[in-house]
């Protein structure tokens, strides 16, 4: 079986042909970044546009570099949601075009699901298992019996991992997208402050970030009042440590208690290597096997869209001609 994915749903215009599920034989992403960096954050009309522009190109370019045409493609998947609604459309109605063109069945995928299935193009996914979804816009602890199906067992309360970091990275003054500037920085200096940690209820499962991220606000803010000088690395490194501290902690409880015998890292945040480092130290000391994707894949691409895409295909779990972007899409029928 050969899948092409597209995928829009944010600011990177992606396209990927993937064969059996897990063959990756093209992956191709166009990245706005620019365009959106003085603005210091996406502003979704720039992004459409943009996705506009490259969308035929990027999906050409896959279909080129994967050596097929058209005839060999058995599917178009495509992410249908959650996402900013016109980044959305915009993959979605250039699935359905060459759908209708070239006689195709469409797939709707979510896009949490794709980066879910990240994991799959690493290794065949092996069930039960939990994943730490850590990502723009998400932070959720997600527990799989089987493919397609995903039971939410905790998720952020106020801010996601990959948007506070972006904040924090601003008010040290790091360019858009913050993430990763403050990773790198962050392995640079030692971390001295003792940030708060939130671990909400005894046996909660949520996640909360806003107060981490007032307290690294309220630190920088106070130091320059004052005239000091606090190394920008050492709140770096200190962000980042209780950062992954939560995360770490409350991913292993969730292993253990609901008897994964596997764990997965997926979406953006999943490049973080403090976080990354953090996690396989604590998975090798629990014994579990733990999979995270290449820096490749854990940010958006198409490849983890069309292997999502994939397994829907095998259910024949097809979209009709009024699969639309849904913004708010939930991830239970996925
Ligand atoms: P969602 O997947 O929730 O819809 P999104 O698609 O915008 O949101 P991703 O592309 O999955 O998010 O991830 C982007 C986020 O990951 C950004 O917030 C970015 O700062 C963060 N990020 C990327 N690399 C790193 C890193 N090395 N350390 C920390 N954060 C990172
Ligand atoms: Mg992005
Ligand atoms: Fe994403």
């Amino acid at each position: 079986t050969i899948i092409l994915g597209i995928e829009t749903s944010c600011d990177e215009t992606a396209a990927a042909v993937i064969q059996g599920g897990s063959t990756i034989l093209s992956s191709i992403i166009s990245s706005q970044m620019e365009s959106h960096k003085r603005f210091g954050g996406v502003v979704p009309e720039i992004a459409s546009r943009h996705h506009v522009e490259q969308i035929t190109l990027i999906v050409e370019e896959a279909m080129e570099k994967a050596e097929v045409t058209f005839e060999d493609i058995d599917a178009v998947a495509v992410t249908e949601g959650p996402g900013l609604v016109g980044a959305l459309l915009v993959g979605v109605n250039a699935a359905k075009a060459i759908a209708f063109a070239h006689d195709l069945p469409v797939i709707g995928v979510h896009h949490i699901a794709g980066h879910i299935y990240a994991n799959h193009l690493v290794k065949p996914l092996e069930f039960p298992l939990m994943t730490l979804v850590v990502s723009g816009g998400h932070t959720e602890l997600i527990y799989m019996k089987e493919h397609g199906q995903y039971e939410l067992i905790g998720e952020t309360r106020d801010d996601a991992v990959g948007e506070a970091y972006d904040k924090v990275a601003r008010t040290i003054g790091l360019p858009y997208p913050g993430g990763p500037r403050v990773d790198k920085l962050a392995q640079t200096g030692e971390a001295d402050i003792d940030f708060p940690r939130a671990w909400l209820e005894e046996d909660s499962f949520d996640f909360s970030f806003s107060g981490l991220k007032s307290a690294v606000i309220n630190t920088l803010h106070n130091a320059r009042q004052k005239d000091t000088e606090i190394a920008p690395e050492v709140i770096a490194a200190s962000f980042q440590e209780a950062v992954s501290d939560v995360l770490v902690t409350k991913t292993m409880r969730a292993v253990k208690k609901y008897g994964a015998d596997r764990l997965l890292l997926a979406g953006g945040v999943a490049a973080n290597s403090g976080l990354r480092g953090a996690l396989q130290e604590a998975a090798d000391r629990e014994g579990i096997q733990l999979t995270i994707p290449p820096l490749s894949l854990c940010t958006d691409n198409a490849a983890m869209i069309a292997c999502a895409g994939h397994f829907l295909y095998e259910k024949g779990q097809f979209a009709d001609d009024r699969l639309n972007g849904v913004p708010g899409l939930a991830l239970e029928s996925f």
